[in-house]
Formats: structure tokens, sequence, C-alpha cells
């Protein structure tokens, strides 16, 4: 079978202004960014207020390898399969990091015959929102740096400046330095790090504005650290807002390109799952439900990161709910979690399948306890067997949970049509009764635990003395009602990658806490989380190269 990249360059794209002719819009609504890709305005949302929204489908999954379970593959195939079925969809995706493109996963834009095109833009520079994101990011250090240098007159401490520099790639050299140094002349040294841009406060915060007054505001409420007396100091404090929502004029209007089927995708923001909130923007899945009468949207990594802060962070934000939930496993993924080591994971183990079913099934525990309906989809790869299927079939069978096959990677929206119409009949047939994981005004400590025990399956929670310290501190600057963000590993419901399948009585350590006033939310570190990724001793970048004609080659 074709890579990725080759199955993406001989598709054909429509021109972007044949995908928006679908939409209920003008011209004005939009602007061409290219040939085949268009930036939607950011006044649409609101202009279309009265229009009544589509149903909305998170898809999420199941705790994953380091290669990804194929969510965004799922999500790009199940639109395409919902159009074939003339339900009306638009998709909803994050925008990909170069961190993971260059480094050990790969892209983000699907696989095979599910992917957007043209997806080395999309998995590369894109529209430049990231670098803008990056640039507004550090635009803002280097104002708190100059503002010590220049007398200081916020006495900004210079030990307490928890706002650090982006950049989006994998560079563990960078988690941390010391700035300004080189005598008086060159500013004031301090110590300072870097974290990848999209664990950025201000990825989310572009992420869950709803306009661009909100977006302004938010960034205004920023803490960047403290004063000498330990008082919170703010972007409005150095009066740097309207520069930095400048910085972010074009970013917050969400991108709109097609599927290798030319089903219309919004793809906006990329917080990653682990380190961030994980989901594209609030504008953009707003938009997409209006624009269509069924939204597929994904959130990162497995429903004990993606899902969760979906829908306990996003929701809120955005004030909307899901009406059905995807959860995508693997077979391979499964095998692992039973115990295969990842060189053994394409020969037929049913024992192991079995053991892992565990994994699914804490996730399935999840999504009920958020009173959502949900449909398994089993993404098929070539080395799945029909013994290892028919296990599973006959597993969600007993279990009584609705199961589909999905051949999309392979097919495209043709190997989706079952997931659809389960998708579908589901959200048609099941109620809902959404609720969120803990209540706005639960204290840190038991919004932690309802998280920690109900969706990681923990038995208690542990808090460092500098995270116990941190939580006074917060309760007293009143942010304790905010919602809280985990920063965890993906690869296991516990803070301890190695932890595979379902563990047990095991303990969650909360080793410190990050304030992300402007986004909403409060980062709690767990285990030992880091927000700047490093590079694999053998990066996918090595293969990546532009031929004698100007193409990309070597993405996937
Ligand atoms: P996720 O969104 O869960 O991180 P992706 O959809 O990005 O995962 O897929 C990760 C990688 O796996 C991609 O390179 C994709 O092409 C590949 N992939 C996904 N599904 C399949 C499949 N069914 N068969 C073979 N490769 C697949």
């Amino acid at each position: 079978m074709k890579c990725d990249i080759e199955i993406a360059q001989q598709a054909t794209m429509k021109p972007i202004a044949e995908i928006m002719e679908d939409f209920p819009i003008t011209k004005e609504d939009w602007e061409p960014y290219g040939h085949y890709k268009a930036k939607l305005s950011d006044q649409l949302l609101e202009k279309l207020n009265d229009r009544k929204s589509g149903k909305i489908v998170l898809v999420t999954s199941i705790n994953p390898t380091p290669a990804g379970e194929g969510k965004s593959t799922v999500t790009v195939g199940l639109g395409q399969a919902m159009n074939k079925l003339n339900k009306k969809t638009v998709i909803a995706l994050r925008e990909p990091s170069l961190g993971p493109s260059m480094g050990i996963k790969g892209g983000a834009a699907g696989g095979g015959y599910s992917q957007v095109l043209p997806m080395e833009d999309i998995n590369l520079h894109f529209t430049g929102d990231i670098h803008a994101i990056t640039a507004a990011n550090n635009a803002l250090s280097a104002f708190i740096d100059n503002h010590i240098f220049q007398g200081n007159a916020l006495h900004i401490d210079p030990r307490k400046v928890g706002w650090k520099r982006v950049v989006d790639l994998n560079d563990r050299a960078l988690r941390e330095v010391i700035v300004g140094l080189g005598g008086p002349k060159k500013g004031v040294p301090r110590e300072d790090g870097f974290m990848i841009t999209v664990a950025s406060e201000i990825m989310a915060i572009l992420c869950l504005a709803k306009d661009m007054d909100d977006l302004k505001k938010r960034l205004s409420r920023i803490v960047f650290g403290y004063t000498y007396n330990d008082q919170p100091l703010t972007v409005k404090d150095l009066g740097m807002e309207g520069a930095l929502t400048l910085l972010l004029k074009e970013a917050i209007k969400p991108n709109v390109v097609q599927t290798i089927e030319h089903t219309p995708a919004i793809i906006h923001g990329g917080p990653f799952a682990n380190i961030a909130h994980g989901c594209n923007s609030v504008i953009a899945t707003k938009l997409a439900a209006k624009l269509g009468d069924y939204v597929i949207t994904e959130a990162g990594f497995g429903a004990d990161l993606g899902a969760e802060k979906f829908l306990d962070i996003k929701t809120r934000a955005g004030e909307f709910e899901p009406d059905a939930v995807v959860l995508v496993a693997t077979i391979r993924a499964l095998k692992m979690h039973g115990g295969v080591a990842k060189e053994a994971l394409e020969t037929e183990n049913l024992d192991a399948l079995q053991a892992g079913m565990s994994n699914l099934q804490k996730h399935m525990e999840t999504i009920e306890a958020y009173g959502l309906p949900y449909v398994i989809a089993i993404n098929r790869f070539p080395t799945d067997t029909e013994a290892e299927i028919a296990l599973i079939e006959k597993w969600c069978q007993q279990q009584g949970a609705t199961v589909a096959l999905t051949e999309v990677f392979a097919k495209g929206g043709e190997g989706g049509i079952q997931l659809a119409e389960e998708v579908v009949s589901t959200i048609e047939t099941q109620e809902k009764h959404f609720k969120h994981m803990y209540d706005l005004q639960d204290s840190m400590e038991d919004k932690i635990a309802a998280i920690a025990t109900n969706v990681y399956g923990a038995e208690r929670v542990e808090y460092s003395a500098k995270a116990k310290e941190q939580m006074r501190q917060f309760a007293a600057n009143g942010w304790d009602k905010l919602p809280i963000c985990m920063a965890k590993t993906q690869y296991s419901l516990s803070d301890n990658p190695t932890l595979l399948g379902r563990p047990e009585n095991f303990t969650i350590t909360i080793r410190e806490f990050s304030p992300s006033i402007g986004a909403g939310f409060i980062v709690a570190l767990t285990g030992d989380v880091m927000t700047m990724p490093g590079l694999p001793k053998q990066p996918a970048a090595l293969k990546m190269d532009v031929d004698e004609n100007g193409n990309a080659v070597g993405l996937f």
C-alpha cells in the first residue's frame, strides 16, 4: 500500500471556493489562503447565532501506543462516511505541531484514504497560526525582561516569573535556560525555560476564546509572575493585551480545508492533550455545528486526557454539549495493554487481546459516567486477524456496547459506513444525560480527586509540599474555583507510563501547579511529565526532503 503522502499527493483537490459554496455563507465571510485553504471571518459565529446547531460527535480513544491509534484517521473517515450517507457533516480538528511531526509520532492530518489536504501544508506551517502564537508568547517574555531592565516599576521578582518562552519544536536542551547574561547592558539574569508552543497558555486562550473581545480579555488576565511581595502580576499590568491581540488577529480566524473525498474540515488551534487541554478551538467546533448537521471532532490521546478536558473544560468555556462519543481502539494497542511487547504486536495473540480489553472497559465506564452515549470503533490494521476481530465483537456484545469495525484508512468513507450508521442511530435513539465530572465550586483537591478516582481509577492522590503550598496561595488569590487541566502521561491511566492495561490501587502524585488564569484553568503536573518534549534517536525528520519539483518527500 502507498504511504500517506503518496496517497495525499495523488488525490485531486477541489478549489477551496467550491468547498465554501456548500456553506450557508457569503463571500465576505471568508478569504482564500492560496488555492486550497481558506480562513473564516472571526465574526461569522456571531452572524450565524440564530442558526440551529448540528449534533456534535467527540472522537476519543483508549490509551495509545507511541504511534497513535488513529483518532484523526477515524475522525476524517467518519466525516467522509457521514457525507456518503447524505448527512451534511463538517470535521473539526487540531492543527499539527512540528514537534511530533519531526520527532517520533508523525503528522496529524489523518492517514491512508482518510486524510485532510494539503497534508504537507497542514503538517508544516499551515496558515501560520502556531507561529503567531509563538510570537505572541515570546513578545510577552521580551516585554517582561525589558520591564525589569528598564527599572522594574512593577517590582517583578525575577525569581518568580512563571511565564516561559516557547518554540514549536521538540528541543530538550531548552528546558531550562538562563537569560540576561553578559553584564548590566544585556539585562538582568534570571532562570527561564522553554515549552513547546502547543503547551503555551496563549494556545489554550486562542482555543477557548469565544471571539476577539474574549481573546483580549483572556490575554489581559494572564498571570506571568509575582512581585517581591507575592502579588500576582498580569498582562494588563504590563499594558500588553492590545499588542498580543494584534499579533493573533489572523490566527483567531478558523482555517477550512477538505478531505480526500472533499468533506469540509475546520482545522484550528492545536494544544497537546497530555500537557495542555488537547482540543481544537471552541470557535471551530461551534462554527462547524452551524455549518453542518453533524460535527465530527477529536480530542487528543485517550479518554482520560483529551476527552476529560473536552468535557470538563472546553464544554464549559464554549457552553455546549456533545451528543455522542466515538471510542477508537486498535487491536495492536489492546494487545500492548495485555502485556505484548511493541515488537510482537503484529502476531495474533488472543489471550493478550482479552487481557487488554480492561483498558477499553475503563474508558467505556468513563464515558458512561459523563452520561454520554457512545460507539466503539475498531480501527482495522492490516495485521489484525479474523479471530482477533471476532473476539472484540463478541466481547462488546457481551457488554451490551455498540461496536463498528472501521476500515477508513484503507477504504476512505466507504470503510466507515457501518460506524456512521451506528453513530446516527445512537444519537437518534439513545438518550444523553451529560454531566461534568466535578463542580466548579468544589475545592481543588476534590476536583482532582474526582478526575483521579473516577476517570483514571486511582486509589488516592498525593501532593508535594510545593503543590500543597500552591493550593493555599491559589485559594487566597481566588483561583480555586477554576477547572483543572491535568498534565499526565498519555500511555497509562496512571501517572506512570509503564503501567498499562487497567492499573489498580495506584497513587496519582501532583508535583506542582501552574496557573493559567487567562485560559481559565489550573494546570496540575503529575509524575514527571514535561512541557518540552525531546527528540528520539532517529527523528522522523531524517526521512524528510524536497524533490527536484519542489514537492515534500518523506512526510509519513
Ligand atoms: P491519533 O490521532 O490517534 O494520534 P492518527 O490518526 O494520527 O492517530 O494515526 C497515527 C498513524 O497511524 C498515522 O501515521 C496513520 O497513517 C496510521 N494509521 C492510522 N490508522 C491506520 C490503519 N488502520 N492502518 C494503518 N495505519 C494507520
